[in-house]
């Protein structure tokens, strides 16, 4: 089974550890050749390594097992054939051990201090170790221990770092969406899934602030419903809400990525379109302005609402409080010359 608390890079450790493998087995072969001593399980380990070699790159999942078995393995040939001291065994015999420590794998510690306990117990059985060499014996016992111990403590805190690091990268995630949840709440009309007034002035004077270094068309649009109050008193207030997405569904189906569309407030909504002639932007404005005209509202006995609209094509000295006072007054004369019309002052 996969460890859910994968320590990362996993990739690699097994090429280090793979590495040392090569390192300690050209290390002992030199030692050997010089000593004119057999190679053969030079050799064998040699294919141990190879084997892994091969596992590591073809079947990575089976990677961890693999190598700390092969340590094992590797630790008992060298125990067995190439390592004639006894004091060593142990030492060599920790291999595997420290292997399970770099996975971090208790159950593979255990196994391995287990396995090298008792190949270790054979050994001496069979070279027939005698009552004099127990205390070594219990030492080797304690020692491997004490390995076994001090791997665990390593591996649990090792395992409690990780997971201390997932939570915290869990609340800095959480955190990250929270943010980016409150800044669209902040920015946003729930109603209607526009923009909000706050954010229309804010966007406006950016994009004033920018026509200085670099002017671009712009034209400011201000719409109202037409006798809202009506509708409301009508309707019921439910209705009214309706309408009042009907209409921004609207302005959002026409204008372009280049424009930007806010709900000023109660019925009133703000359009600033870029990068179009007055010509272009007064048919979007058309278009919407058809568009809510000829949409029949079914909460509303299937009558529709109209609306009017105030237009004012930006110019390179009008500041912000003169392009919203020019589109309001368009939007005044829209109301007063019949409703449900634009004009552009
Ligand atoms: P005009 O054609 O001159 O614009 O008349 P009007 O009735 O549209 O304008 P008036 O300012 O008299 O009324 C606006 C109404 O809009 C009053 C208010 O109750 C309603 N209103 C404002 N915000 C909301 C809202 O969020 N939902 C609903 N249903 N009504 C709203
Ligand atoms: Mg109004
Ligand atoms: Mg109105």
């Amino acid at each position: 089974m996969p460890n859910p608390l994968q320590p990362p890079r996993q990739f690699n450790w097994n090429r280090a550890l793979l590495n040392a493998f090569w390192i300690v087995l050209l290390i002992h072969t030199s030692s050997q050749l010089l000593n004119s001593r057999l190679i053969l399980p030079d050799l064998i380990i040699v294919g141990i390594i190879v084997l892994l070699e091969s596992i590591c790159k073809w079947k990575p999942d089976a990677s961890e097992v693999s190598i700390t078995v092969g340590s094992y393995v590797i630790s008992v040939l060298i125990v067995a054939f190439l390592a004639p001291d006894v004091r060593v065994w142990p030492l060599i015999m920790a291999l595997p051990l420290l292997v399970s420590m770099i996975y971090m794998r208790t159950s593979y510690l255990f196994a391995s201090a287990a396995g090298a306990l008792l190949f270790l117990a054979i050994l001496g059985e069979v070279q027939g170790l005698n009552a004099s060499q127990l205390p070594d014996t219990l030492l080797i016992g304690m020692m491997f221990a004490a390995l076994a111990l001090t791997g665990l403590g390593v591996i649990r805190r090792g395992n409690d770092l990780i997971r201390s690091l997932a939570n915290s990268e869990k609340t800095e995630q959480d955190l990250r969406i929270q943010n980016i949840i409150m800044d669209r709440l902040s920015k946003i009309d729930p109603l209607t899934d526009l923009y909000n007034h706050k954010t229309f002035h804010e966007y406006l004077g950016w994009l004033i602030d920018h026509q200085q270094s670099n002017p671009f068309p712009m034209q400011l649009a201000i719409l109202d419903i037409d006798n809202f109050k009506k509708v409301n008193d009508t309707y019921g207030h439910w209705v009214g809400d309706i309408a009042l997405k009907q209409v921004a569904s609207e302005v959002l189906f026409h204008i372009g990525t280049d424009d930007f569309a806010a709900r000023y407030g109660g019925e009133e909504f703000a359009i600033i379109l870029t990068a179009k002639t007055l010509e272009e932007a007064r048919d979007i404005m058309e278009r919407i302005r058809t568009g809510v005209a000829g949409h029949h509202i079914s909460e509303m006995e299937g009558k529709s609402v109209t609306v009017s609209i105030g237009m004012h094509d930006f110019q390179g000295a009008d500041s912000k409080s003169y392009v919203f006072q020019k589109a309001d007054d368009a939007l005044y004369e829209a109301k007063k010359t019949g409703k449900n019309r634009i004009i552009v002052l």
